[in-house]
């Protein structure tokens, strides 16, 4: 059997673009450029959450550092639900 691996393994798979929501498993993830900064975002279009990846883990921006933001109130909304959600509400 042979197995071809299509990039992602070894070097450069830690800066890799999120390709499946964590949170909605959606993958319309769009590549959010942070402002004058080399970091790269990524913003669910399913679900409105704002995804960060580095060293390989992915982690969710919160509003306040999600510099760039193209869909900013959307973002902020969500984000308060959650909150919201987590506080057992
Ligand atoms: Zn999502
Ligand atoms: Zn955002």
């Amino acid at each position: 059997m042979i197995v071809l691996s299509v990039g992602g393994e070894g070097h450069g798979a830690a800066d890799r673009a999120v390709e499946r929501c964590p949170a909605c498993g959606s993958v319309q993830l769009e590549p959010v450029l942070e402002y004058r900064t080399p970091e790269r975002n990524s913003f669910c279009r399913a679900c409105g959450r704002c995804w960060h990846v580095e060293l390989g883990q992915v982690y969710r921006i919160t509003p306040p550092i999600c510099f760039g933001c193209t869909e900013r109130p959307r973002c902020e909304a969500v984000y308060a639900e959650d909150q919201a959600r987590a506080q057992g509400h």
